[in-house]
């Protein structure tokens, strides 16, 4: 150790880690490039205080969004078997799944909470896009059919907030077999006839999209949220059409009836509390 590596270099990596606390005081708006004060966009619950456009927001985060002063109860996830096609790309999936975990201090791509929404009890099933995309493997369709689980239990209403890039390609078929198995998931709350919420935001596209968000009772979508199937590249080149503007956008799809309705971050919780005691009230009603 000389003079040079034991006290010149810790005194610039101090001078480089200075400058790295501005850069988390402010946050530059991806759509309109102004500058946010962190305090204000957290205040604002993550939109663009300048353009109101919606910025991404972690599973965790959501959940302290939706519920009463941000008090909830997770519940732990069924353990699925890792990795069980032994798959690597350029990559082992083992590999990707740990950074993903210490990336996003979750298991998976999915979190699951019970608590009060404007006092109505609900349970909510958030996805994280930050863990390898949000892609639904097996501990996706697990978490979800613990959701469904919990909330026909608790006589609750189910939520989920979409956020997905798909299927998860390193789990091969058994990805793909989570698309029924969370299509059963979402009867298992109907039979019981409890609401059944899904709040699209985004993203929400793939092998996700064209299974448990498409069957709830209300579909709601954040904003500017991009929800599909496909991919618009591959659309157009199938169709031989050029697709109109804004096409796979919140606002279009609620024009052409695949939404009922386009809700603003800061509205949210105000809204699914507002739909569950309607839908509540009519179950009262015929109970009566
Ligand atoms: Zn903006």
């Amino acid at each position: 150790m000389s003079w040079l590596t034991e006290f010149v270099r810790p005194k610039i990596r101090t001078l480089f880690a200075r400058r790295e606390v501005p850069d988390n005081l402010w946050h530059q708006c991806p759509a309109c490039q102004q500058m946010i004060f962190h305090r204000d966009l957290l205040a604002n619950l993550r939109v663009c205080t300048h353009c109101g456009h919606h910025m991404r927001v972690g599973a965790v985060e959501r959940l302290a969004f939706t519920f009463d002063e941000g008090s909830y109860t997770r519940i732990e996830l069924p353990k699925v078997v890792a990795d069980p096609l032994r798959f690597r790309d350029t990559k082992r999936y083992t590999d990707r799944l740990k950074e993903a975990r210490d990336k996003t201090r979750l298991d998976d791509a999915i979190v699951v909470a019970h608590g009060k929404i404007n006092g109505h009890q609900a349970v909510v099933a958030a996805m994280e896009f930050e863990f390898i995309g949000g892609s639904m493997g097996a501990a996706v369709g697990e978490g979800f059919l613990a959701a469904a689980r919990l909330a026909v239990l608790q006589e609750a209403p189910l939520i989920a907030f979409t956020a997905s890039g798909g299927a998860r390609m390193m789990e091969g078929a058994i990805s793909l077999m989570q698309m029924p198995r969370t299509v059963i998931a979402t009867r298992l709350v109907k039979e019981a006839g409890l609401p059944y919420i899904v709040v699209m935001t985004d993203p929400t596209t793939g092998g996700v999209t064209a299974s448990f968000p498409m069957l709830g009772d209300i579909h709601i979508a954040e904003p500017g949220a991009l929800i599909g199937f496909a991919g618009p590249r591959v659309i157009e080149q199938t169709v031989r059409e050029k697709l109109p503007e804004g096409f796979q956008r919140a606002e279009y799809l609620h024009e052409h009836g695949i939404l009922d309705m386009v809700v603003k971050r800061t509205e949210m919780a105000g809204t699914l509390a507002r739909l569950i005691s309607l839908l509540r009230v009519r179950d009262l009603a015929e109970a009566a």
